[in-house]
């Protein structure tokens, strides 16, 4: 079994009704990815497999935390993530996928592996902007000598507004042979 694998829900042999798979995705989970974007985290993943005549879904619970970077700081935290998410199954001749929330899967299939779903789900639900969430009294919870670093950085760089933008040279060189 590929280590994806682990994150399979087993279909064949299921009666009609509601299946309940819980997935505990952490560390493990996001060591499958070739993705720099999460490393760490720790979700709890509720699945459920419904399958009904003529309705087969799967439908996502995902919710933790996971490890971004702060847009400000740049240091790493805990990003809450929450997201629910429903796949629709069509049975067919071979697996393949016919809209973002609807698969096929081989009628003689007896699993479907989820783990890039969940992960895709989760990079879904990461918000925008990524920056440090603020403590009860409102105040950042950015690292502030990391944001004391960024500041002098800023100010001190005396290159910073002679700094030439190739776009705008670019856009100079064009005006000037037009002239
Ligand atoms: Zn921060």
């Amino acid at each position: 079994m590929s280590k994806r694998g682990s994150y399979a829900i087993r279909i064949s042999g299921l009666g009609d009704g509601d299946h309940d798979f819980p997935f505990e995705l952490d560390q493990q989970f996001f060591a499958l990815f070739e993705n720099p974007e999460i490393k760490k985290g720790m979700v709890q993943a509720k699945v459920l497999y419904e399958k009904r005549v003529g309705i087969l879904a799967l439908h996502f619970d995902l919710s933790g935390e996971v490890e971004v970077i702060c847009d400000r700081c740049l240091e790493l935290f805990m990003a809450p993530i929450e997201t629910v998410q429903t796949i629709f199954i069509k049975l067919g001749e071979a697996a393949g996928e016919v809209d973002d929330d609807v698969i096929i899967i081989a009628r003689d299939e007896h699993e479907i592996e989820i783990a890039q779903y969940m992960y895709e789900f989760i990079i879904l639900a990461l918000p925008y902007q990524r920056i440090h969430p603020e403590d009860k009294d409102g105040n950042s919870s950015c690292e502030p000598s990391m944001l004391k670093k960024l500041e002098a950085h800023t100010v001190n760089d005396p290159d910073q507004n002679s700094k030439s933008d190739p776009r705008w040279d670019a856009l100079k060189g064009i005006i000037e042979k037009n002239k």
